[in-house]
């Protein structure tokens, strides 16, 4: 079995940077230090944090009296000011790329625009960019939701940074023709693109594909629906113990992902394991 593991598996810049961030305050406090919500969609990883001191906050938890950081994913300025106002410290590591969004929303809104949101509602990333307008805002998902929107003179359209890129542009194209001269800028993160194009060209190579992270991660099923539309043979998994071994055996060669919050620990012990198979 010939292993190929996609040059784009695992963490992306603002992933890595936002736990950088964290172990660096941990490490100068020498205390714990919080995280507003879980730094990452990966059950494996966060307990690995855990361990160096830095605790995720549930929502609802009370602020407390320490260092608290803001994930990759950005949050609404609101918000922000009630940590702010609770917390020792805020530290900031929204990813720059949803800060530059953050930015344009508001910008465009405080001219006039509406501002159309191409993502998942209840993503975080979502709700941090929503609470940046300053006028009315919308979330799409599909061309049809387009329809159901109001009449809206001036319209800015940007996308969640991980959106499916062939969903944005169905969504780009009904803008368009609802609201002729609307701005629309796809903000999908190359880091995504990458990911995505390589996971697509890796299905069409192998017999089988791996895709490792967070069954909470919304990327990394994404990349999972990506691969099984060319493959069959796609199997999701968190961790080396979900492999399905004896069918991976029988293939000549596998291909192995990763989403943008998969640590590369956990993407070196699946390889592992599929070279303890007899994989090389
Ligand atoms: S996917 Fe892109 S925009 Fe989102 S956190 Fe990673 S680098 Fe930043």
């Amino acid at each position: 079995m010939e292993i190929v593991v996609a040059r784009s598996a695992g963490f992306c810049m603002g992933v890595r940077r936002a736990i950088d961030m964290a172990r660096e305050v941990a490490q100068n406090e020498g205390r714990t230090v919080f995280t507003h919500g879980p730094l990452i969609h990966n059950p494996q990883e966060l307990e690995r944090l855990r361990s160096e001191r830095i605790v995720p906050l549930a929502p609802g938890d009370p602020v407390p009296r320490a260092p608290v950081i803001v994930r990759a994913h950005g949050i609404p300025p609101g918000e922000r000011r009630q940590i702010e106002a609770a917390a020792e410290r805020v530290v900031d590591a929204t990813c720059p790329k949803v800060s530059r969004i953050q930015q344009t929303i508001a910008e465009y809104s405080a001219k006039g625009y509406a501002v159309v949101i191409c993502g998942d509602a209840d993503h975080p990333e979502v709700v941090g960019l929503l609470g940046h307008a300053r006028g009315p805002a919308y979330v799409v998902g599909s061309p049809a939701e387009v329809d159901a929107l109001p009449d809206l003179a001036e319209v800015l359209l940007v996308a969640q940074t991980t959106q499916d890129e062939g969903v944005f542009e169905a969504v780009r194209r009904r803008i368009l023709e609802r609201y002729p001269g609307a701005e629309a800028m796809s903000t999908i993160c190359s880091s995504t693109h990458r990911r995505q194009t390589e996971a697509r060209e890796l299905a069409r190579d192998v017999d089988a594909v791996v895709v490792i992270g967070g069954r909470n991660s919304a990327n990394t099923r994404r990349l999972y629906q990506i691969c099984r539309e060319l493959c069959p043979r796609t199997y999701h998994v968190e961790t080396p113990d979900e492999l399905p071994l004896e069918e991976l055996k029988r293939v000549h060669r596998v291909g192995v992902t990763a989403g943008a919050s998969t640590p590369a620990w956990i993407i070196e012990r699946v390889v592992e394991s599929l070279r303890a198979a007899g994989g090389e």
